[in-house]
């Protein structure tokens, strides 16, 4: 009986997920045309010196402004364009507005922040990445050092050679290359010391683990690997801060910068800039 029981679940369950399925290729068929009539935009969220509390870039995020479906968050889209390749054209959008956009940003004396964008697997891919990028900062007239460009540890994993060259190119001209969610992924040490990064955004869990007294194991991994990009010339953004208790601990073990609800919510860069001024 227990497989015939089995077989009912599984029957119930592949309906749904065709459902699932059909409705997110509608979804994802959407977004050429949702392009074209600028339903997406950008957010922006704070990087800020965990020393002397200066911004010191901010991170681009991608929402759409669905006509039916409301604003919808990437985790809904962004997965399923980079299946279907329509990240390409997303993620093109995404990279030349943030960077007109930063093009404008100034805060008191101090250099104005930078932007930082999230790429996908396949934009890093692309041969003609390093073109865009130069193109893009020609034509925005952003300096190159105002940009950076956050990778996933996987997406730097499965990385073939050509890429790497290209992302060292950029690095070259002086943009910044950061892996993002750092220590979810399989951390390969030889990653760090062979491929152009600048930056390592230490993912939100090992953070979270730090609100509590006991957090000692977690408190002890983020000094270790600050310590370990500190002496490999690379700074350290922990992401996913939301108390002022997680960001003294973090101060404590020389992390350089923070993100996170604590130091601002994701919002419009001309609301997140007046609220620095
Ligand atoms: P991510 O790059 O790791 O971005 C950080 C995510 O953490 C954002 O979610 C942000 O809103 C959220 N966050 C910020 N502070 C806190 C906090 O204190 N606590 C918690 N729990 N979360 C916080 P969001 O905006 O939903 O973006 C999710 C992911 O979607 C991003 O993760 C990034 O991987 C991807 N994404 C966003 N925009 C783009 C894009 O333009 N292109 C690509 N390829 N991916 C994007
Ligand atoms: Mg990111
Ligand atoms: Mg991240
Ligand atoms: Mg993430």
């Amino acid at each position: 009986w227990a497989k015939s029981a089995g077989g009912a679940r599984w029957a119930l369950y592949d309906a749904d997920r065709d459902r699932q399925d059909l409705a997110r290729y509608a979804l994802s068929a959407a977004i050429p045309a949702a392009l074209e009539r600028g339903e997406f935009y950008l957010d922006f969220q704070p990087l800020t010196s965990l020393r002397d509390g200066r911004v010191l870039g901010m991170e681009a995020l991608v929402r759409w402004r669905h006509p039916e479906l409301g604003v919808l968050r990437p985790d809904s889209f962004i997965g399923l364009a980079e299946e279907t390749g329509l990240i390409v054209p997303l993620g093109g959008w995404v990279l030349a507005e943030a960077c007109r956009q930063a093009e404008s940003w100034a805060v008191g004396t101090g250099p104005a922040p930078f932007v930082s964008v999230n790429l996908a697997v396949r934009q890093v891919r692309r041969a003609g990445l390093v073109q865009e990028v130069r193109a893009l900062l020609r034509h925005t007239g952003l300096s190159p050092e105002r940009l950076q460009l956050e990778i996933t540890e996987s997406t730097m994993m499965s990385t073939a050679e050509e890429p790497v060259r290209a992302l060292r190119v950029l690095a070259d001209l002086g943009v910044r290359i950061a892996i993002d969610d750092f220590g979810t992924g399989y951390c390969n040490l030889a990653y760090l010391r062979d491929l152009p990064v600048t930056e390592l955004k230490v993912a939100g869990e090992f953070v979270a683990g730090l609100r509590a007294p006991e957090a000692q194991a977690d408190e002890r991994i983020l000094a270790s690997l600050v310590s370990l990009a500190h002496a490999l010339d690379l700074t350290v953004t922990a992401e996913g801060v939301e108390t002022a208790g997680q960001a003294e601990r973090l101060r404590a073990i020389d992390c350089d910068a923070g993100q996170g609800w604590h130091f601002g919510r994701p919002d419009s860069a001309e609301r997140v800039l007046a609220r620095l001024r």
